[in-house]
């Protein structure tokens, strides 16, 4: 079955065509600088076949019209017609309290959508948008809405109430969310599959540390607790953003530097993180030389970021009473030794030991670094969100034809 995956940003919509019978990318691209008269279409083939375009892109629905193309091009297509896609999947950041799971679009689901765009006001119009320009040009293919806070709808309320007055909560919906909820939850299966047993019996730290950051507490398959909160500006310093911080810095830092609420929200998202400490670069691969060559702030960013994912680290194997296995993922955890060092190291109390002979850099597979003798394991795993995402529409869609004939 041929599953359209689809993530709609406000000025960009990347795509990957899945089949998801054989768990296989058939082809994947991404309209740039949507809304821009030179806008970019970027295409790939996973027999290595890669093309840009610069062209008009006015809007969501013109660039599916351009990947309808691309994919159906009989040269450099992959499928002969739209009629092969038998679904779409799209991933939606914030899906509140609404949606503890995938759901299969109709008006009424995409009308509480709409109700949740307070909460992710970037986000989710430009979600809905990609979601409106697939029904007009896609009418009879069902759509599915994967959400990235869905995964940690299991968290008790003991761990997303913020100790502010409970009637934020009643109120605006303020509590923890979470995020990055698809990539927690592929790994997680994968980490399983590597190590032999159910999901349902094992705990779990799942650190997935890219550009955006973020924790997870997995205790027998469900998400427990988790480093973001309200917004994904919360838990580990990023690569831009400044993680939690005290709050009454905010009010101090506008006080002392005279920013308006909406030049702090940028200051904390955009120019704060290993950014902010560094002065150099968001890029890891840019602050490891810098810090080889001696930069000291480039090296105190890197210790930053280190020190508080070792925190959340313990502070997750200390309420599950034990871990089975940490795992490392996404740009940084997927290629980082150094960043994979800096944690595990010191924490054989716990009974995780690194192996160094094992813990290497880039490359691109699933592994296990722990010694053999260690107790706890150490996953580097990819993550998919993509395929997590194929894989979800295929059950919802499933099940939904299940219930249908009962
Ligand atoms: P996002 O999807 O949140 O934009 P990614 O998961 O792509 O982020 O991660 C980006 C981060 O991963 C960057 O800091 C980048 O430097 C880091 N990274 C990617 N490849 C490597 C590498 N080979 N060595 C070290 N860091 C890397």
């Amino acid at each position: 079955m041929m599953v359209l995956v689809i993530n709609a940003g406000s000025s960009s919509l990347k795509y990957q065509l899945i089949d998801i019978s054989q768990q296989k990318l058939l082809a994947k691209g991404m309209c740039e600088r949507i809304g821009f008269e030179d806008s970019i279409h970027t295409y790939s083939k996973a027999d290595g076949f890669r093309e840009e375009t610069v062209l008009a892109l006015h809007n969501q629905v013109e660039s599916i019209d351009a990947m309808l193309k691309m994919l159906t091009d009989p040269e450099k297509g992959v499928i002969s017609s739209m009629n092969e896609i038998k679904a779409i999947g799209h991933r939606i950041v914030h899906g509140g309290e609404a949606f503890n799971q995938s759901m299969l679009i109709d008006n009424e689901v995409l009308e509480v959508l709409r109700q949740c765009i307070d909460l992710a006001p970037i986000h989710n119009p430009a979600n809905i948008m990609g979601i409106e320009a697939c029904r007009q040009e896609m009418p009879d293919i069902p759509m599915v809405g994967v959400f990235d806070t869905a995964f940690h709808q299991t968290m008790e309320p003991k761990a997303f109430i913020y100790a502010i007055p409970y009637e934020m909560y009643k109120k605006h919906g303020i509590r923890k969310y979470g995020f990055h909820g698809t990539s927690h939850k592929y790994v997680m299966k994968r980490a399983a599959a590597m190590l032999g047993r159910p999901v349902e019996e094992l705990k779990l730290v799942s650190c997935h540390l890219g550009n955006g950051a973020s924790i997870c507490a997995i205790e027998y398959g469900k998400s427990i607790d988790t480093s973001m909160g309200f917004t994904p500006l919360s838990g580990l310093a990023m690569g831009t953003r400044s993680g939690t911080i005290d709050p009454a810095l905010i009010s101090f830092i506008m006080d002392k530097e005279g920013m308006t609420i909406e030049e702090t929200n940028t200051y904390l998202n955009r120019k704060s993180g290993v950014l902010g400490i560094s002065g150099i670069s968001s890029d890891f691969r840019d602050l490891l030389k810098a810090s080889g060559n001696g930069n000291v702030r480039a090296k105190l960013a890197i210790d930053v970021f280190a020190y508080r994912v070792k925190k959340y680290v313990a502070e997750y194997i200390g309420i599950m009473n034990g871990v089975d296995a940490i795992i490392f993922t996404a740009g940084i955890g997927e290629n980082n030794s150094l960043v994979r060092k800096l944690v595990t190291d010191n924490m054989d109390y716990a009974g995780i030991k690194c192996d160094p002979a094992k813990n290497i850099s880039d490359t691109g597979k699933e592994m296990d670094i722990s010694t053999d003798d260690s107790p706890v394991k150490i996953l580097v795993i990819p993550t998919n969100e993509e395929m997590e995402i194929a894989l979800e529409v295929e059950r919802v869609l499933t099940e939904n034809k299940t219930t249908q004939r009962a």
